[in-house]
């Protein structure tokens, strides 16, 4: 969705929320967006943090390297931010950072030297009561490691709490490695017990933190994962995949294609025909599933292929995965979209656990964490889906966008 989409898409929401127009038009725009090029090994790389809105409490989201980071991605993102922070009840607003770097080119020094020149940048902006940075795409526990040491040193004092998604020996929380994914689960199996399923087939698009953890945790709960990729292509099984033996092969260099021949392979043995065999990014979102979970990049599902999905529900573990146009397609097709903003708001959710811990000095048990990120999440999609019912024709991102604009009107009322 381009920062345009959003703002219609406001223009139609508002109104359906009840609320007076100056409160969903002050979130047409961001706060803050803050710019700056940092250089490393002779190079300049664009970066940016956005600041779109505070109603509910301090700036919180993650930061991207990835080559496609742009202004109107960032502050895009920081939108969702901040109605996904609203719909999870966080006590947050919304925030986003990237920088337009293709990481994989970088050696590790060079990615901790970007990662502190980031903070250099930004971080007069930044404080555990002011902005909260946390991973997003490209964007590892070790990265934040060095980007709250780097916050420190320039700051001179212990601030764990300035960035989250840090190793658990370094200020992390448990679980947070695996809480996009996870949140993701606990929203589906909400979502099953209102709209049952005959069968339990599941294709994922994207084979990092999100979607590799999903594909495990549905593989351990008795779903058949029938397709997995990567950036670099696919593989789809019939019968369905062990992810955990698809990670190994990842792992030891192959491509996710050579899964059918059980171990690392070359380009050229990987069947492209048969029940076990290579599947494109592209393919993989039109086969014959009961669920589909976008889990990569924006914008994948749009007006070309909308049309020709064939799962029943789609959850967007990837932000911004469905474009408006492909939305109004599967909302008439009668798809069920679980909408970003709730369904990978496990995330974050379990950032502010990390918050809270690194505030009290605590750390929590994996169980208690779960615990506590089942309880976000069940709440959340209740209210969503309480509002979804109540509005009869629309679909549920509507009913989320609605849940999450009364509640930042509301933060804003009382303080006035
Ligand atoms: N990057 C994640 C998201 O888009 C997590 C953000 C956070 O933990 O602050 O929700």
């Amino acid at each position: 969705m381009t920062f345009e989409s959003i703002k219609s898409f406001l223009k139609k929401v508002g109104p359906l929320a009840g609320l007076p127009p100056e409160e969903w038009q002050q979130l047409e725009k961001p706060d803050r967006v803050l710019k700056a090029e940092l250089r490393v090994g002779g190079k300049k790389y664009p970066a940016y943090r956005v600041q779109y809105n505070q109603a509910r409490g301090p700036y919180k989201g993650g930061i991207r390297f990835h080559p496609q980071v742009s202004q109107d991605e960032v502050v895009s993102l920081a939108f969702w931010m901040t109605l996904k922070t609203a719909v999870a009840d966080l006590p947050f607003g919304g925030g986003k950072g990237g920088v337009q770097v293709d990481p994989k080119r970088l050696s590790l020094r060079e990615i901790e030297e970007l990662s502190r020149a980031y903070i250099r940048a930004f971080y007069k902006y930044l404080g555990p009561q002011q902005d909260i940075p946390a991973p997003d795409v490209y964007t590892t526990p070790q990265i934040m490691a060095w980007m709250r040491n780097e916050y420190e040193k320039l700051t001179g004092k212990p601030a764990p709490g300035v960035i989250t998604g840090k190793p658990p020996e370094y200020g992390g929380s448990l679980v947070r490695d695996i809480a996009t994914a996870l949140g993701g689960v606990y929203v589906l199996e909400e979502v099953l017990r209102k709209v049952p399923l005959k069968g339990k087939r599941i294709a994922i698009q994207g084979f990092g933190n999100a979607g590799m953890n999903i594909a495990k945790l549905l593989y351990g709960r008795g779903y058949t994962v029938v397709a997995i990729s990567d950036s670099k292509g696919g593989v789809y099984n019939q019968d369905g995949l062990d992810p955990k033996k698809a990670e190994e092969i990842k792992k030891g260099g192959g491509m996710l294609g050579c899964y059918c021949l059980g171990t690392v392979c070359q380009l050229e043995q990987i069947p492209l025909d048969g029940p076990c065999r290579h599947v494109s990014n592209e393919e993989l979102l039109e086969l014959p599933v009961d669920i589909l979970i976008p889990a990569a990049l924006e914008n994948v599902i749009h007006s070309g292929n909308a049309a020709k999905i064939k799962a029943t529900i789609i959850l967007e573990l990837a932000n911004g995965p469905v474009t408006p146009e492909a939305a109004e397609i599967l909302h008439k097709k009668r798809v069920i979209v679980v909408p970003d903003v709730l369904a990978n708001a496990g995330g974050v959710a379990v950032s502010y656990f990390e918050w809270v811990q690194n505030n009290l000095g605590e750390q929590w048990s994996k169980q208690e964490v779960k615990q506590k990120l089942q309880q976000k999440m069940s709440k959340a999609f209740e209210q969503v889906w309480e509002e979804y019912i109540q509005l009869k024709r629309y679909d549920l991102r509507t009913a989320a966008y609605i849940v999450a604009l009364k509640k930042i009107a509301a933060a804003r009322k009382s303080k006035q």
